[in-house]
């Protein structure tokens, strides 16, 4: 599909396998020529949300008794289905998010790659622990908790919903799932699919914001709540989710140091960092959002940050020649740009590079030029928030002592890296830093992190993990049996 293309898909609820139109439908534009308007999806009335999870509540009485074997053998489904429809589903992905298409394919892959981790994780999983002596027998056993309502964001929303659908499904859980509507098109299309391949009210999916989702928290039959965005949202969750005491499993932002360590080859590490801290734009949750240098190496490390940013042609996500796309919304859109103004008042220095690919589409997206920022104050906005954009604060360090305080200094403890050329002294660092996950000269998973990895945050990051066969333990119950002989 080239950039100029438009087919406007339609998107309705899906309740007991079966579409629901509603009385509402809300546009969704490409964040890169808002003029198109790409697709038409129905909006949730609370009535809807009951029935919706009603619907999960009843297919949880027998999904609930499945097989090991039938669960798999729909994760097998859904990782052909992404197999299959990969290319025209990251066209959609594109369209909607505003992401570059060949981003969008490596998240179809992250998808796949998710459902193949879960399958080989679910195999050693449900290993029964039954112990014996002359007294008695006792046996742990694993059970699924019942209807999971799913939340997730727009800025990476197919492998955010896949990760949640996976392990929920093949633990016996029935889902009620909430896309985001500033992405909702692609995961609705995936979604669908992979409820023809399960009972009716396995997965069921509805649309809105705040007050469908609220509904859904609320319901006195969801018994968890898997959410991935941000901690503002996540702490009315929390309020609607006490008054039945839910389950509750948070996926919140990030403020991710990274930490340039004197001895670093910087001509290797800089595309590294950078890659990692404009990845969908800067939109990413453990994306690195501020850099510490060492203060010999400031300014021959800004430099060559410029270099490379400079490089970049920004434009359509589905233009080919574009390396650098727009972020998603309006909201972000003039977040990060109010943020820029804020620092351009400031002492801090900061510079807008790269290449307009279109500069007659400029302000029929929401581009934004990705940006360096030098000699900033460590206590400055930009390095304390969570961006969620193009912009990249390098701040200036003395110590490893004065580093790793800094890198603390926060609420945030998501993702975080240390980069050195020295693996021992990268490790006696990584073992300080207060985050879930910690990357020495990298940002991201290897295949090996993937598969083991739990994915998640520390203080207000998160609550709980994703991934890996920890991340399986948030979609069970245990129940402990004794038998008195
Ligand atoms: P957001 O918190 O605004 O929205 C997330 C979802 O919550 C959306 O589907 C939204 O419709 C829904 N929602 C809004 N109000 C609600 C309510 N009252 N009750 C229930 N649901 C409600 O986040 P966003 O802007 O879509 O995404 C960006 C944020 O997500 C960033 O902070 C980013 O770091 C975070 N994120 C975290 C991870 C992770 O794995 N830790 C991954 C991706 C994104």
């Amino acid at each position: 599909m080239s950039a100029q293309e438009v087919q406007v898909k339609e998107i309705q609820l899906l309740i007991n396998n079966q579409e629901v139109a509603t009385d509402k439908y809300v546009e969704v534009r490409d964040p890169g020529r808002l003029t198109d308007v790409v697709g038409r999806v129905a909006q949730a009335t609370v009535e809807h949300v009951n029935t919706a999870v009603e619907a999960a509540h009843s297919a949880f009485k027998t999904w609930r008794h499945s097989t090991l074997e039938e669960r798999l053998e729909v994760l097998y489904k859904i990782e052909n289905l992404l197999k299959d429809e990969g290319s025209e589903l990251a066209a959609t992905l594109s369209r909607e998010n505003g992401v570059l298409y060949s981003t969008s394919l490596g998240e179809i892959d992250l998808a796949i790659r998710a459902v193949q981790a879960t399958v080989k994780n679910a195999k050693s999983f449900f290993h029964p622990i039954i112990k014996e002596d002359g007294d008695s027998w006792v046996s742990i056993e694993k059970r699924p908790i019942g209807v999971v309502a799913g939340i997730v964001p727009w800025n990476a929303p197919m492998v955010l919903t896949i990760q949640k659908v996976a392990p929920a499904i093949v633990t016996g859980n029935t889902l009620v799932m909430k896309p985001s509507p500033n992405s909702p098109m692609g995961v609705s299309l995936v979604l669908k699919k992979i409820a023809s391949f399960l009972p009716p009210g396995v997965i069921n999916v509805i649309h809105g914001d705040a007050e469908v989702g609220s509904a859904l928290n609320k319901h006195r039959h969801v018994r968890k709540i898997s959410f991935t965005g941000g901690g503002q949202i996540a702490k009315y969750i929390m309020k609607d989710a006490a008054d039945s005491l839910k389950n509750i499993h948070f996926e919140l932002g990030g403020n991710d140091p990274a930490i340039v360590l004197d001895d670093a080859d910087i001509d290797d590490i800089i595309p590294k960092i950078v890659g990692s801290a404009f990845r969908r734009s800067g939109q990413v949750c453990f994306a690195i959002k501020r850099v510490y240098v060492p203060e010999n190496l400031y300014d021959t490390f800004y430099e060559k940050v410029c270099q490379f940013v400079d490089q970049y042609k920004v434009g359509h996500g589905l233009d080919e020649k574009a390396t650098f796309a727009p972020v998603n919304n309006k909201n972000q859109y003039d977040q990060v740009n109010q943020l820029i103004e804020r620092i351009k008042n400031s002492n801090a220095k900061i510079v807008q590079l790269g290449e307009k690919l279109d500069p007659e589409n400029w302000d029929n997206g929401f581009y934004i030029l990705p940006a360096v920022v030098r000699d900033v104050d460590p206590k400055q906005e930009i390095v304390t928030c969570e961006q969620f954009g193009p912009i990249i604060p390098l701040v200036s360090y003395q110590t490893e002592e004065e580093v790793v305080k800094m890198a603390n200094d926060t609420e945030y403890g998501l993702g975080s890296s240390i980069w050195t050329g020295n693996f021992d002294r990268g490790l006696r660092i990584a073992r300080q830093i207060e985050a879930g996950m910690t990357f020495i000269n990298g940002s991201g998973q290897s295949h090996l992190g993937y598969e083991l990895m739990p994915f998640g945050g520390v203080k207000q990051s998160g609550i709980g993990r994703e991934n890996s066969e920890i991340g399986l333990t948030e979609f069970i119950e245990y129940h402990a049996i004794n038998y008195h002989k």
